[in-house]
């Protein structure tokens, strides 16, 4: 029978490896787990051991020698439960709305956790054009409250911004009824203008 702590799956290549498979790891932990360097070291080496590929911060000998990766800075990473990364590669990831395969790059990873400062355990849950589009109606939310709340006043110039975002929505009855809406602004200005 295997024993759980002598194998490791990989989260590389999801592949179990025995403990001389990932010596470059196990080094580089033996270096940063002395208690009198840095706080937080302790943790890093049980859960370096649950096997949890999502916590894809290192990888076998095989896969540091074939797949591209880059060193991480663990010291500039925010971590408490889950290990840092040592490494990072590119990972692939499905988007939890369109479901398609996409990568959570090298440096995108770099970005989340040393610049942007995230924890280590927050991942990406949407492809890129999911990411824009999710931002894209969170916008549209705030600003249709915005505008509604001042529906007695509205300009048309403020209307047409209605009816692009319900277009942006698909909310047709919603386009429809701004669209009338709009109409019966719009003759009172061509009535002044027929003053002049
Ligand atoms: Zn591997
Ligand atoms: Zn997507």
């Amino acid at each position: 029978m295997k024993k759980d702590k002598t194998y490791l799956i990989c989260p590389c290549c999801k592949k179990a490896k025995h403990n001389t498979e990932v010596r470059t790891m196990s080094k580089l932990l033996k270096k940063l787990s002395n208690p009198k360097k840095e706080h937080g070291y302790i943790p890093i080496i049980s859960n370096f051991h649950s096997n949890n590929i999502e916590d894809d911060g290192w990888a076998c000998d095989e896969c540091l020698d074939r797949v591209w990766t880059e060193p991480a800075d663990p010291y500039a990473q925010l971590f408490l439960d889950h290990p840092p990364y040592f490494f990072y590669y590119d990972s692939k990831r499905k988007c939890e709305k369109c479901e398609a395969e996409y990568i959570f790059s090298i440096s995108e990873k770099r970005f989340w956790y040393e610049e942007l400062k995230f924890w280590v355990q927050s991942k990406p849950k949407h492809c890129i054009p999911c990411r824009k589009e999710v931002r894209q109606q969170k916008q549209d939310n705030k600003r249709l409250s915005e505008l509604l709340e001042g529906f007695d006043k509205l300009t048309i110039i403020e209307l047409e911004e209605i009816i692009q975002i319900y277009s942006r929505m698909n909310k047709e009855e919603k386009v429809k009824y701004y669209h009338a809406v709009l109409k019966k602004k719009k003759p009172r200005r061509s009535d002044s203008n027929q003053d002049h």
